[in-house]
């Protein structure tokens, strides 16, 4: 059977440290959806369609990576989308007990969902999206956090705030 999984986020916006666990699941499995949620709790800096356009450009040169906006809840996102696996990064012990919550969580309702942890990077063990817009928004130089294809679009966009 072909292995067909999700790495979830909201990718507000994507970071080399997004790109570094979708390139690993790409090699692991079969097909890779990166799922980029709409219905975030906080509004976020980039809208939907930018988020989807950004990954989409980070993740060109990887033929077995699909990217989609998604609403609702992952664990009936995977089930109607026959994807049997989320791939999600662990940073640190910080990322842990929510991680390991919603694991629990999207078994319970999707008992054929597994949920697979990949160890971040050591590179990447401080990054996330929240970072890259403070580094920006205080003028720092962001192109050690983010895909270099991407870089100017995600600056040019994060001064506009
Ligand atoms: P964040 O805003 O913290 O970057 P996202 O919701 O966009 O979070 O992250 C989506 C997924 O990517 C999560 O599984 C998260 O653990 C993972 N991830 C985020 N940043 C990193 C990183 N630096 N290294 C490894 N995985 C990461």
């Amino acid at each position: 059977m072909k292995t067909k999984v999700i790495c979830p986020g909201s990718f507000d916006p994507v970071t080399l440290g997004h790109i570094d666990i979708i390139t690993r699941a790409s090699t692991m499995f079969d097909h890779v959806v990166v799922g980029v949620l709409n219905n975030l709790a906080k509004t976020p800096s980039f809208s939907t369609e930018e988020r989807i356009e950004l990954l989409k450009k980070a993740t060109e040169g990887i033929d077995n990576v699909e990217v989609v906006g998604f609403d609702g809840l992952l664990a009936d996102y995977a089930r109607d989308n026959g994807i049997t696996a989320i791939v999600k990064g662990l940073r640190a012990m910080s990322d842990f007990e929510y991680e390991f919550q919603q694991a629990l969580i999207n078994k319970k309702l999707n008992p054929d969902l597994e949920t697979v942890f990949l160890t971040c990077n050591s590179d990447y063990l401080y990054l996330s999206s929240s970072v890259v817009k403070q580094v920006a928004s205080l003028g720092g130089d962001i192109s050690s956090f983010v895909p270099e294809c991407v870089h100017d679009e995600i600056l040019k966009r994060l001064k506009q705030k």
